[in-house]
Protein backbone atom coordinates (compact mmCIF):
# COMPACT_ATOMS: atom_id res chain seq x y z
CA UNK A 1 0.00 0.00 0.00
CA UNK A 2 1.31 3.47 -1.17
CA UNK A 3 2.04 6.26 1.80
CA UNK A 4 0.03 9.05 1.67
CA UNK A 5 -0.44 12.05 3.51
CA UNK A 6 -4.02 12.55 5.34
CA UNK A 7 -5.41 15.30 3.18
CA UNK A 8 -8.61 15.18 5.50
CA UNK A 9 -8.99 13.85 8.96
CA UNK A 10 -10.57 10.44 9.26
CA UNK A 11 -10.62 6.95 10.97
CA UNK A 12 -8.23 4.60 10.77
CA UNK A 13 -10.10 1.50 9.44
CA UNK A 14 -7.86 -0.68 10.97
CA UNK A 15 -9.10 -3.87 13.14
CA UNK A 16 -8.63 -2.98 16.87
CA UNK A 17 -7.55 0.55 16.04
CA UNK A 18 -10.32 2.83 15.01
CA UNK A 19 -8.17 5.68 16.15
CA UNK A 20 -8.31 8.88 14.18
CA UNK A 21 -6.44 9.79 11.52
CA UNK A 22 -5.12 13.49 11.44
CA UNK A 23 -4.98 15.92 8.74
CA UNK A 24 -1.40 15.80 7.71
CA UNK A 25 -0.43 12.94 9.26
CA UNK A 26 1.30 9.68 7.14
CA UNK A 27 -1.05 6.80 6.10
CA UNK A 28 -1.34 4.28 4.67
CA UNK A 29 -4.12 3.90 1.97
CA UNK A 30 -5.56 1.53 -0.28
CA UNK A 31 -8.64 1.76 -2.48
CA UNK A 32 -9.70 -1.60 -0.94
CA UNK A 33 -9.02 -0.76 2.78
CA UNK A 34 -8.94 3.32 3.03
CA UNK A 35 -6.88 4.76 5.40
CA UNK A 36 -4.46 3.21 7.72
CA UNK A 37 -2.09 4.04 10.58
CA UNK A 38 1.23 3.20 9.32
CA UNK A 39 1.80 0.67 12.55
CA UNK A 40 -1.49 -0.26 11.74
CA UNK A 41 -1.15 -0.88 8.25
CA UNK A 42 2.26 -2.46 9.57
CA UNK A 43 1.28 -4.71 12.24
CA UNK A 44 -1.60 -5.98 10.34
CA UNK A 45 0.82 -7.83 7.59
CA UNK A 46 2.61 -9.54 10.68
CA UNK A 47 5.78 -11.93 10.28
CA UNK A 48 6.98 -11.66 7.21
CA UNK A 49 9.56 -13.95 6.38
CA UNK A 50 12.62 -12.59 4.48
CA UNK A 51 12.73 -13.32 0.76
CA UNK A 52 16.92 -12.64 0.16
CA UNK A 53 19.42 -13.42 2.16
CA UNK A 54 20.59 -11.13 4.88
CA UNK A 55 22.72 -10.21 8.00
CA UNK A 56 20.98 -9.51 11.42
CA UNK A 57 22.04 -6.86 13.77
CA UNK A 58 23.88 -9.41 15.73
CA UNK A 59 25.82 -10.23 12.57
CA UNK A 60 24.76 -13.67 11.64
CA UNK A 61 24.07 -14.39 8.37
CA UNK A 62 20.39 -14.89 7.43
CA UNK A 63 19.00 -17.66 4.72
CA UNK A 64 16.32 -16.53 2.99
CA UNK A 65 13.30 -17.55 4.72
CA UNK A 66 15.38 -18.27 7.91
CA UNK A 67 14.73 -14.95 9.65
CA UNK A 68 12.27 -12.52 9.17
CA UNK A 69 11.57 -8.85 8.17
CA UNK A 70 11.77 -5.67 10.23
CA UNK A 71 9.86 -2.38 8.91
CA UNK A 72 11.82 -0.08 9.87
CA UNK A 73 10.66 3.53 9.14
CA UNK A 74 12.54 6.93 9.32
CA UNK A 75 11.54 10.21 8.48
CA UNK A 76 14.57 12.55 7.75
CA UNK A 77 14.56 16.12 5.46
CA UNK A 78 10.75 16.01 5.42
CA UNK A 79 10.58 12.74 3.43
CA UNK A 80 9.51 9.09 4.76
CA UNK A 81 11.02 5.70 4.34
CA UNK A 82 10.57 2.83 5.26
CA UNK A 83 13.03 0.12 5.18
CA UNK A 84 13.29 -3.61 5.81
CA UNK A 85 15.68 -5.26 7.71
CA UNK A 86 16.31 -8.62 8.33
CA UNK A 87 16.31 -10.42 11.88
CA UNK A 88 17.60 -13.92 12.45
CA UNK A 89 15.37 -16.49 14.14
CA UNK A 90 16.85 -15.61 17.44
CA UNK A 91 16.65 -11.57 17.39
CA UNK A 92 13.28 -12.17 15.62
ZN1 LIG B 1 -4.83 2.78 13.53
ZN1 LIG C 1 20.29 -11.83 15.13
Amino acid sequence: MPTIVAKKAGTCTAAGCGGRILKGEYVEYSAATGTRHLECASAEQGRRPNLKAGTCRCGAAVAPREGSLLLKETSRAGRFQKQWLVRCARCG
